[in-house]
């Protein structure tokens, strides 16, 4: 029998991968299955698992032949539970991948690549030592990519050292990523991911993405870098997604866009144990992406956010408890008020 290249994707589906950055990974993962099931070494040997985090973590497919694979699922929802990704890593390695014996080849070491734009929202050091990365020989080949502006790299490097920056979440830098790590599944598919001391022989990278080689400073405990709040159309009832990004020379968030959901990714969700921020912290608000209002406000019968207009001249109805709020769009200009998040 062949030996087996094992490849464990973990894929970070955070609210904050909303919009192209999800979208060019699907396509990405795509065309990455596309071209890995035209190498005739890859098909012998790559077996394949996904495993996905927001507020939790899933095996969406335990490790599967390429040739069977099915493209996975990928729902947005908020939080990034990557140590209960990471856990779940440690339990399928150590239960589907096979270690060479006296009497037979293993296979070969497995291949993670983490994927994340963000800040994990749980604990990821206990889950860390369980899969052992300090271990040698090493357990897997864990290639780490960071993409977007907001990722706490200094994470990332406690998980391994290859540990990739991709700033630009653009659907072509996402094209180039999948080209780059196709050609890293494909050199690993016939053992030569690795030097004759163990290292992993890095691919050359496209120029969009940088190897971090310094150390890089943590984020944990500083403000988030990103959050997010429901809300919903006034007019449409519909709902989106409000993306802030923190600004440390205001000291508050700015808004950054405005994505769409559907009724099904709000339903997906699981309120109740999200975090909320003072609306003082919040600068504004993005332009409501269903009718074009300019701002927002907040029902404080039942804490719904609706788009609304400082020119509006009708009375809202809440679209969350059908009350009839007199106009007050930005919610008194008082004292301000906790706002409910999402979790990002
Ligand atoms: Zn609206
Ligand atoms: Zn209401």
């Amino acid at each position: 029998m062949n030996r087996r290249l094992p490849v464990y994707l973990l894929i970070d589906c955070s609210e904050s991968m909303i919009g192209q950055g999800i979208d060019a990974v699907r396509s990405g993962l795509s065309t990455m299955l596309t071209s890995l099931r035209r190498d005739p070494h890859a098909l012998e040997s790559v077996f394949l698992s996904v495993i996905t985090y927001d507020a939790s973590a899933k095996l969406i497919c335990p490790l599967t032949p390429l040739i069977d694979f099915q493209e996975p699922q990928l729902r947005l929802r908020p939080g990034t539970a990557l140590g209960a990704a990471l856990e779940i890593l440690a339990n399928r390695i150590s239960t589907e991948v096979r270690k060479t014996t006296h009497v037979s080849k293993g296979d070969y070491r497995p291949l993670v690549i983490l994927l994340t734009d963000g800040q994990p929202s749980d604990n990821w050091r206990a889950a860390l030592s369980r899969i052992g990365t300090q271990v040698r020989p090493r357990p897997a080949n864990i290639y780490a990519i960071g993409c977007g502006m907001d990722v706490d790299f200094s994470v990332l490097q406690s998980i391994t050292d290859v540990v990739l920056r991709m700033e630009d979440m653009a659907p072509e830098s996402f094209g180039k990523l999948f080209v780059w790590l196709t050609a890293s599944v494909c050199s690993a598919s016939i053992g030569t991911g690795e030097n004759s001391d163990g290292g992993i022989n890095l691919q050359k990278l496209p120029d969009n993405i940088q190897k971090v080689e310094t150390p890089a400073e943590s984020l944990e405990g500083g403000p988030l870098r990103q959050v997010f709040l429901r809300v919903r159309c006034s007019v449409k009832r519909s709902p989106y997604l409000m993306r802030y990004r923190f600004d440390p020379l205001a000291g508050c968030y700015q808004p950054s866009f405005a994505h769409q959901l559907t009724e099904e990714e709000v339903q997906a969700t699981t309120e109740g144990e999200l975090p909320s921020i003072q609306s003082q912290l919040l600068n504004g608000a993005p332009k409501c992406p269903w009718c074009g209002k300019p701002g927002a406000g907040h029902c404080g019968n039942c804490g719904t956010m609706f788009c609304a207009d400082s020119s509006d001249t009708e009375d809202i109805i809440c679209p969350g408890c059908q009350a009839v709020l007199s106009r007050n769009p930005d919610g008194s200009g008082s004292k301000g008020f906790n706002l409910r998040l999402s979790g990002g």
